[in-house]
């Protein structure tokens, strides 16, 4: 992409109302822009990253046997009132609204109740189970508090996977293969080793889930880490009890604040029951299916990354979820002879099948640099009248500042063994 034609612009100043800096460092690069207090529009950059998250975590839920759907954002009352979480005083987070036709319309906040009920049609017996399903879909949520940015909005994609197992025993073994998928996933994401497996309350079956943390001093939550185990406790079912049943021992946990970016909860028969989800055994009895449900948030996730990776100049994205591999800087100075070599290397690049930024503006180098700091794209290839003559290009890395000069071989070299 030619950054000339790109219609979103930088800005030095970051906006006046925002507080969290992956809000500031977003909006300044215009990966985002803000529609109102907790709503975010996804710009060009922005949405190319929001895809690659859910890209590397749509390629680990289909590892593990997920199969794709999209349900509807509209929710009708009745399956709600079922299991009693139409009430406002058991959900405090609906958004609801009125039909012209007449009766209540829900805007989704969670999918467990309709995808129950929509499974009772496909699963009757244990031939049927188990099954995994999963979407990205949007979720409206009625926070009273929308001041962490992208991580804290009341409209938003989730990951959402729900898993249908026969018994116990099933849902367990798939649960933990759920939770070894999440640690791939926040590895890829670049964030893997501030990201723990943290107990936490809230299971239906259990009273237990379990969130995957990352620690920041951005994230709402509080825990407790155990480094050597790479796994912590939530501050919410941190005591003697909890601490006993896993095995740690106090002197050796640190408290810290974190984010939670994911989640994976046992459900039990809490929804299957009530809705009539069952399947017939071998003995030919029916049965409640056991449940699960497991989230994540592409955006809190992608907040994250800029919360915790980002320097005094800008964003610093690492290769598997940046919008470009790289951000080719054109300093042709009106030097036709530096706008071809550059037109040159963009095409070959590109037809190499790797994603190319095109910093084609007319600008000052100054700002041409700044502005490529602050969008973060991994690597810098900068060519010039002084490239020219020196027959490589000046490639720095966006983490860590390392020059190297290269030629057009050595880069896709580079390029193609990330
Ligand atoms: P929190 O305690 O932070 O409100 P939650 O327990 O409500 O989270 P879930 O309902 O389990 O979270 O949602 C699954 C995942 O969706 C979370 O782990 C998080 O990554 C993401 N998520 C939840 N609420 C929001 C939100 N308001 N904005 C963006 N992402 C969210
Ligand atoms: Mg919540």
């Amino acid at each position: 992409m030619r950054q000339s034609q790109l219609f979103t612009k930088t800005r030095r100043e970051a906006p006046k109302d925002e507080v969290s800096k992956n809000a500031q460092l977003l909006i300044r690069a215009g990966y985002i822009h803000k529609e109102m207090a907790g709503a975010y529009t996804f710009l060009p950059l922005g949405l190319r990253v929001l895809n690659n998250i859910m890209a590397v975590i749509r390629g680990e839920m289909n590892a593990i046997g997920g199969q794709e759907i999209s349900m509807t954002a509209l929710q009708e009352p009745e399956v709600w009132k079922v299991s009693g979480r139409w009430n406002d005083e058991v959900v405090d987070i609906w958004f609801k609204s009125e039909l012209k036709a007449g009766g209540e319309v829900g805007f989704a906040n969670t999918h467990e109740e309709p995808l129950t009920r929509l499974l009772t049609q496909h699963i009757s017996s244990h031939k049927d189970l188990p099954r995994y399903v999963y979407q990205f879909q949007t979720k409206f949520r009625n926070e009273l508090r929308a001041k962490s940015g992208i991580m804290r909005t009341r409209e938003f994609i989730m990951k959402d996977l729900y898993s249908f197992s026969k018994t116990q025993e099933e849902f367990r073994e798939f649960y933990e293969q759920c939770a070894e998928a999440y640690v791939r996933i926040f590895n890829r994401l670049g964030i893997g080793d501030k990201t723990f497996r943290t107990f936490a309350s809230g299971g239906s079956f259990s009273k237990f889930s379990d969130e995957f943390q990352t620690v920041s001093d951005a994230g709402e939550d509080t825990i407790y880490i155990d480094e050597r185990r790479h796994i912590a406790v939530n501050k919410e079912v941190y005591n003697d009890e909890t601490l006993d049943s896993l095995g740690l021992d106090k002197t050796y946990l640190r408290e810290a604040k974190s984010i939670e970016v994911g989640n994976i909860f046992p459900l039990g028969t809490k929804y299957s029951a009530p809705l009539g989800l069952t399947y017939k055994n071998e003995a030919g009895e029916s049965v409640p299916v056991v449940m699960g449900s497991y989230g994540i948030g592409p955006a809190r996730a992608m907040g994250t990354v800029v919360e915790l990776l980002c320097d005094e100049k800008g964003m610093v994205w690492p290769e598997s979820i940046a919008p470009f591999a790289v951000h080719l800087v054109e300093l042709s100075g009106g030097n036709k002879e530096v706008s071809a070599e550059a037109g040159e290397l963009y095409r070959t690049l590109t037809e190499a099948g790797i994603e190319v930024l095109w910093d084609d503006r007319d600008l000052r180098a100054g700002e041409k640099f700044s502005d490529s700091d602050l969008l973060g794209v991994p690597l810098r290839v900068v060519v010039s009248e002084k490239t020219l003559s020196e027959g490589a290009f000046e490639c720095t890395e966006r983490k860590g500042g390392k020059t190297q000069h290269l030629s057009i071989s050595e880069l896709q070299t580079r390029l193609t063994h990330v």
